[in-house]
């Protein structure tokens, strides 16, 4: 019985200044140009190390976009970026469809399927420009997605996008400027993307490899994390002890933070063994963002999140029966080929 997990990492600058907990540390996305913060790459090397140890390849996602923060993650970085993928972890793309909004003065998450396109295509033209190659590999900011996206990544070389939460759906959060998404009725299994609807498989060439989710009882939970992260009660959120949160688990996929309870991990590992004896295999997809590596608060390395990676590392490597691989997003795709089974 074979285990295939890919864990990938969000890895894009200190999170915004109105997320919870990060007023002071936080990227501020208020202004044209936005001012962007960096500090939790302090321990970037640490984090990657720590992976190395264990031998377990990570994806990092590098942030692209076409505002606020463009190629500059990309230059900041480029030799430690260039250090991570000659080590055998692969660099994949994260993009935010932000567009400036003028009437606001906010950076906001559009809709327009037009400038999503653009976006994305400037994107993917930067991440070339700077690292010398095209990625592989993508997960789009705040899980976004439309046929106009796909479309764009596909026809751009992507091998592999893991951005589907299935049955995740969120009209907004934060006063509504980011976090739009709609993953209603995805399949949980890894597909090939349909042209004129990326939720149902179809002929592209793009492979979806959705965030390994639970099935029902996670969408209530869903709809608790959106109340949480709700604008109006944004303050209350932040006001929660963060042992408090760390006993609440709003998620019903597999992502990896310090600030919610990692209980829920048992069940998503459990749920994909089952699968992994009725079918013979499975696959384990999860993230996480590295800036978590630093709490805000304290401006120091946040042990939380190391003890929940731990958490799910242990877990799954101790498993006994199962032929457990660790393994890149694009390998998904090209790694199974290459050992001769076949393609997803
Ligand atoms: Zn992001």
């Amino acid at each position: 019985m074979e285990l295939t997990v890919a864990l990938c990492s969000d890895t894009e600058d200190n999170p915004p200044n109105y997320l919870p907990g990060w007023s002071n540390k936080g990227s501020n996305y208020d202004k044209n140009p936005a001012i962007i913060m960096w500090d939790w790459t302090r321990h970037w090397q640490d984090l990657s190390e720590y992976f190395h140890e264990l031998e377990i390849p990570i994806t990092w996602l590098i942030r692209v976009d076409d505002g606020p923060v463009y190629d500059r993650m990309l230059r900041l970085f480029r030799n430690d970026i260039l250090g991570l993928e000659s080590s055998g972890d692969e660099i994949g793309i994260h993009i935010h469809t932000f567009s400036w909004d003028s009437v606001y003065s906010k950076w906001k998450q559009t809709r327009d399927p037009v400038c999503e396109a653009r976006i994305v295509r400037r994107s993917l033209e930067y991440f070339k420009d700077v690292l010398g190659f095209y990625p592989l590999s993508v997960r789009m900011g705040w899980n976004a997605m439309s046929n106009a996206i796909m479309e764009t990544l596909d026809s751009g070389g992507i091998l592999v996008d893991a951005s589907a939460i299935p049955g995740n759906n969120c009209r907004g959060k934060f006063g509504g400027r980011d976090n739009f998404c709609d993953w209603r009725g995805a399949p949980q299994e890894p597909y090939h993307p349909n042209n004129q609807d990326y939720k149902s498989p179809g002929g592209m060439r793009i492979l979806e490899a959705p965030i390994t989710t639970l099935n029902t009882r996670g969408r209530k939970l869903g709809g608790l994390v959106d109340l949480l992260s709700n604008y109006r009660i944004i303050h209350m959120l932040a006001k929660l002890s963060p042992l408090t949160r760390r006993t609440i688990t709003p998620n019903f996929f597999l992502y990896i933070s310090p600030w919610w309870s990692a209980s829920i991990i048992d069940k998503i590992v459990d749920m994909s063994l089952k699968k992994a004896e009725e079918e013979g295999k499975a696959f384990l997809v999860g993230f996480f963002h590295s800036s978590d590596i630093l709490d805000p608060k304290k401006d120091c390395e946040n042990s939380f999140f190391k003890g929940n990676l731990n958490r799910f590392i242990k877990t799954v490597t101790k498993l006994k029966g199962f032929d457990v691989k660790f393994s890149t997003l694009s390998s998904l795709k090209t790694g199974v080929k290459q050992s001769g089974a076949s393609e997803v």
